[in-house]
């Protein structure tokens, strides 16, 4: 059990910062997580008044205030319609709606949890974090870090001309996930692929249109002129799309690093990892 000396709801961010530098005090969120911990906090510093839950939409970005609940996430219609849907696919099997009426996105993202949809979703946008002091970074820079006393006050996702697409691996439904995936397609034909419960953190794979082609040639060249040619155009079209999915899975699995735990071993990640590329790329192609 955890036990909590002193709770202290702060007026301002600085006031937050300064609290949070000595080290038996905790930033609280929706303290979904941190309640399960054990031992002893000094002061719970509740940063709820502070004017942090709010969404805000504008024509090139999202930012999304850290006391937003993964709830306000998946309801949000701007985020639906910008992520085709998938922003809400990657909270819905997070436990159940009053959970996700807690949880919120500081918590998810400082908490940088290897089993996160959360992470995994927003990895695979363009994302920045914006810590009360040291200002703005890139998500995928942040999520290589470890620690911390910062104050994480909201996360900026830029538009880009993209689709995206969202799975998870569950062994049950409401269960932490198996293997997650998040992908983006760009207008340019870039590729963007976030993997997630490896169970490491979720980690970035990008694929310009370039790399695809290169790895498309290289597999092409181990097949013959006669099949090609005896090809009708509709089966050439699927059979690109089928080569250019096979291309990204193998071309990831093959870098991707996984490991073992209870709910899977490494090699079934790894084996994971190539079917859920080659479902999203066949998905994204077609939009
Ligand atoms: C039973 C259970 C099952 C879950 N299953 C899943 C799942 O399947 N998929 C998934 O993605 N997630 C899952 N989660 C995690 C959940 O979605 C949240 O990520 C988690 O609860 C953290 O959010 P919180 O608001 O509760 O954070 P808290 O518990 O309040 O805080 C977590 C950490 O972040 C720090 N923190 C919080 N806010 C800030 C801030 N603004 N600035 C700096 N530091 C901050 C806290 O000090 C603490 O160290 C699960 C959680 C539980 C309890």
């Amino acid at each position: 059990m955890m036990t909590i000396r002193e709770y202290k709801r702060v007026e301002s961010l600085e006031e937050a910062w300064e609290l949070n530098q000595k080290k038996a005090n905790r930033v609280i969120g929706g303290m979904i997580w941190l309640k399960m911990s054990r031992g002893n906090v000094g002061t719970a510093i509740d940063i709820s008044g502070l004017g942090l839950d709010q969404i805000e939409e504008t024509e090139d970005a999202f930012e999304i205030g850290a006391m937003v609940t993964l709830r306000q996430l998946e309801e949000h219609p701007g985020l639906a319609a910008y992520t085709d849907g998938a922003m809400r696919e990657s909270v819905r099997h997070i436990v159940g709606v009053q959970l996700r009426n807690l949880a919120t996105v500081g918590g998810s993202i400082y908490g940088r949890f290897g089993f996160s949809d959360v992470l995994t979703m927003f990895l695979a946008m363009d994302t920045e974090v914006e810590l009360y002091k040291a200002g703005r970074m890139p998500l995928v820079e942040f999520a290589k870090q470890i620690g911390g006393r910062d104050i994480l006050v909201k996360l900026i996702v830029h538009k880009d001309k993209a689709v995206y697409h969202y799975q998870s691996v569950r062994n049950t439904q409401t269960d932490f996930p198996v293997l997650t995936c998040a992908a983006a397609k760009r207008a340019d034909g870039a590729y963007r692929f976030s993997i997630g419960a490896r169970p490491g953190r979720a980690v970035l794979f990008e694929a310009s249109a370039e790399t695809i082609q290169a790895l498309i040639e290289e597999k092409q060249k181990a097949e013959t002129k006669a099949d090609a040619d005896a090809d009708t155009r509709e089966n050439q079209d699927k059979a690109q799309t089928g080569k250019k999915a096979a291309c990204l899975a193998k071309w990831i699995r093959d870098q991707v690093q996984t490991s073992s735990n209870m709910r899977g071993s490494a090699e079934y990640r790894k084996h994971l990892t190539g079917v859920l590329i080659k479902r999203a790329v066949r998905v994204l192609e077609e939009c």
